[in-house]
């Protein structure tokens, strides 16, 4: 399997940024990764972000409306974002869950429109601090999954995106055997749902994922790649992310 390794930008960036799209197009053009990657910058810059990769670099986006089009002031539609030139979208981030009171149905929806639109979604689940603390971090994962991933799912229309919240930007990661064993949890579940598919399922790791881990935490078992926020803001912490990729059986 390879891994994909997706950078997520947040509100992060402008036009002065593209340099750092140029340099890892570089970068993968000089030495290609082991890996699939894909950067994700605010929807503003998707449109430059895939000039300035020239076809090196996939682009993604971070969100998506659930409609096609419509009076939805701000809002932006999953074919809006390819024909911008993304190829794939995150949905479910804990940050839309937690500040625009995402739901899992309003997850699920978005997940389907990307599909609608051709694009490959990133549906991302984690538990709080909270939920860790009471032993619930599983069960909060099956709950999300149960919600948010929809039938017709299948191993390239969707990649998962495991992301403790209270790993997101603070520094802080599980330990390796808590992300495997939430790996092979969510596994389980997709299997059981989705058989042969969610068998091959890309489960990806976020959460203060850096140059300095990226490698250990990459070859635990059933995580098939990282979404990564802050470290993928910088050329050179990111080309290190993912050259620290290798295909897995
Ligand atoms: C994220 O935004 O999805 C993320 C994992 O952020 P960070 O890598 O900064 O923790």
């Amino acid at each position: 399997m390879r891994q994909l390794i997706a950078g997520n930008w947040k509100m992060n960036g402008t036009g002065a940024s593209l340099l750092e799209i140029e340099a890892v197009a570089r970068d993968m053009t000089d030495h290609p990764p082991q890996c699939d990657v894909l950067i994700c910058p605010p929807a503003t810059l998707i449109a430059r972000a895939a000039w300035a990769a020239k076809g090196c670099v996939p682009i993604g986006a971070q969100n998506c409306h659930a409609e096609i089009s419509g009076a939805f002031t701000g809002d932006i539609s999953a074919e809006m974002l390819k024909d911008a030139g993304a190829s794939a979208v995150i949905v479910g981030h804990s940050e839309r869950r937690q500040y625009h009171g995402e739901t899992d149905a309003m997850v699920a929806a978005k997940a389907k429109a990307a599909w609608r639109a051709g694009l490959t979604a990133i549906i991302c689940v984690g538990e709080t601090e909270n939920e860790r603390l009471d032993g619930r971090a599983l069960h909060i994962c099956s709950s999300q999954l149960a919600g948010s991933v929809p039938q017709g799912m299948n191993a390239q229309n969707t990649a998962i995106a495991y992301e403790p919240v209270w790993a997101i930007g603070t520094g802080r990661t599980p330990t390796n055997d808590e992300i495997a064993q939430v790996h092979t949890h969510i596994r389980a579940e997709l299997t059981q749902c989705f058989g042969a598919e969610g068998e091959k399922t890309r489960i990806l790791y976020g959460g203060s994922v850096k140059p300095s881990n990226a490698k250990e935490i990459l070859a635990l078992g059933n995580v098939g790649g990282a979404l990564v926020g802050g470290a993928s803001l910088k050329a050179a912490d990111f080309s290190a992310i993912f050259n620290a990729a290798a295909v897995k059986s």
